[in-house]
């Protein structure tokens, strides 16, 4: 790549730079269109790539993150580093102390391993309400959904409505690659969840995540004791890419919530 045009990029190629412009057009259009808009990052690498973007062009977008109380120190880290890196701060949300006492009085504190309803009690305790608190009131949250990710993803749209949470939603990374978000975070040198580099591709609370092998669905490693239709925090679609792009796993559970996806992918 010629290098000048590289450094007026950013350090991006061009064909990056361009989606990186389509993005940031896709989040100041929802500005101007919808005013309030929030962003739920989730911290993967999705979200380095939005966070770059709304903080490293100024733009009024407040994001916001859903700390459990169980993540990774390297989750912490993170955040940490992501935060001095632009000299900014993402608002945390935080389960109800109440409901979490309560959980842990009558199932034990990792009362989620009992079974599946102790496991998705905990996640609507510990991530669902804090995210549903989050959005409330809102008139549109960004998301990192890409349509690679899964089957239901591939047919999203840039801004929809997001009946369940009562805001529009929007996904401006929609067409981007695994090999895009990952291009772009080398090149502009973003901090990163450290776990990526140690077999961990979705990054959850610390006791429900594991590293998986190669070949393995990028989402086994969450809840992984669990029964693979119900790896999910209870709120959002199963539906979902198992291998390289190919194969579906719909469960019966199509009544949910997309927005509260964001919350689950923490
Ligand atoms: Fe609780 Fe595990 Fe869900 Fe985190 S992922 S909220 S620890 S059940």
């Amino acid at each position: 790549m010629n290098q000048a045009l590289s450094t007026a990029n950013g350090g991006l190629s061009p064909e990056l730079a361009q989606k990186a412009a389509v993005a940031h057009e896709a989040l100041r259009d929802a500005i101007a269109r919808f005013g309030d808009v929030v962003y739920s990052n989730s911290l993967g690498a999705e979200a380095m790539v939005l966070t770059d973007i709304i903080w490293s062009r100024g733009l009024p977008i407040e994001i916001f993150t859903v700390d459990t109380g169980r993540l990774h120190e390297e989750t912490y880290s993170l955040l940490d580093r992501l935060q001095r890196r632009y000299g900014k701060r993402i608002t945390l949300y935080y389960p109800e102390a109440s409901r979490v006492e309560g959980f842990v009085a009558r199932n034990g504190i990792n009362g989620f391993y009992n079974g599946v309803e102790e496991r998705m009690s905990c996640c609507q305790i510990r991530k669902v309400e804090p995210f549903r608190r989050a959005i409330a009131g809102r008139k549109a949250w960004v998301t990192g959904v890409r349509r690679q990710q899964s089957v239901a993803r591939s047919q999203s749209d840039v801004v929809e409505w997001d009946a369940a949470g009562g805001l529009h939603k929007v996904s401006p990374l929609l067409d981007w690659s695994d090999q895009d978000v990952w291009d772009y975070i080398r090149a502009r040198k973003l901090p990163y969840n450290q776990l990526h580099d140690r077999g961990y591709p979705s990054i959850g609370c610390a006791p429900c995540t594991r590293a998986i092998e190669p070949g393995q669905d990028s989402r086994a490693g969450r809840w992984w004791w669990e029964n693979p239709d119900s790896r999910e925090c209870g709120l959002h679609p199963r539906i979902r890419v198992t291998g390289p792009a190919t194969a579906a796993a719909v469960s019966p559970a199509t009544a949910v919530s997309a927005a509260a996806r964001a919350a689950s992918s923490t």
